[in-house]
């Protein structure tokens, strides 16, 4: 196998072809029975006598040689081309290359991470989101939703207490603005008292009840009744007429 051909090689052949009078080279009788010269152009130009022989070989290598320079050049262009192609492919190449191992470093990285599991809404009005454990999460979404329902149902409490709150200071200022009669009627037994001092009426019901309660029953009333009943005979027998009183009245 032939080494590659070189650049430089190229060029040198390049500049022969160049240099050499353009083909194809056609016979010119006028000037000979074997010259051969370019006919096309404005003026001609030969290349000469060219005497082939009678070999068997004579009427290709003929034809080779008439056909050589447009060919060499026809064939230098095509390797330029080939070149500049292989060129761009070979470059086209290695950036693939270096994409393809950038892009296999990425996965080599990315499979080492520990992987999120993807999170739906149960109501499915949300947007999905991850979490990096394999349980079920609540919808952070909803529980957003639920804190400002609270919130606003919070708010609404706290407007209603203030209403509340105001129309209560408005009563009060209302009632602190009015004079209190000297003499309250009690709300409990209906009786008459001085303003500041408690129902003297209720008072001595309540003094009343509590004697009451000291007094005794009506069973220790009967017990009692028995331990004095032996005494009540004993007076009943010194209250009769007394035998020594009978006899001396006799
Ligand atoms: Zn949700
Ligand atoms: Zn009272």
């Amino acid at each position: 196998m032939n080494a590659p051909l070189s650049e430089q090689r190229l060029a040198e052949i390049l500049a022969r072809a160049a240099a050499a009078t353009p083909g194809p080279w056609e016979l010119c009788p006028s000037y000979g029975a074997d010259f051969y010269a370019n006919l096309s152009g404005s003026y001609l130009r030969g290349v000469g006598t060219l005497v082939f022989g009678d070999g068997e070989d004579a009427a290709a290598d003929r034809e080779f040689v008439l056909h050589a320079a447009e060919d060499v050049r026809e064939l230098a262009a095509e390797v330029s081309r080939l070149w500049a192609e292989r060129h761009s492919t070979n470059e086209a190449l290695s950036d693939a290359a270096e994409a393809l191992r950038v892009q296999r470093d990425r996965i080599a990285e990315l499979e080492t991470y520990e992987q999120l599991s993807p999170q739906q809404c149960p109501k499915g009005i949300h947007s999905d989101w991850l979490v990096d454990s394999e349980y079920a999460h609540a919808c952070p979404w909803c529980r957003i939703d639920d804190l400002g329902t609270a919130h606003s149902n919070a708010v609404n409490l706290i407007a209603g207490l203030e209403c509340d709150l105001s129309a209560a200071n408005a009563r009060l200022a209302e009632l602190e603005a009015l004079t209190p009669a000297p003499i309250q009627t009690c709300r409990k037994c209906g009786a008459g008292y001085d303003l500041g001092q408690p129902c003297s009426a209720c008072q001595f019901q309540t003094l009343m009840a509590a004697e009451q309660a000291k007094r005794p029953s009506e069973g220790a009333l009967a017990e009692q009744r028995h331990l004095v009943d032996p005494l009540d005979h004993a007076f009943e027998a010194l209250a009769l007429p007394h035998p020594t009183d009978a006899g001396s009245a006799l």
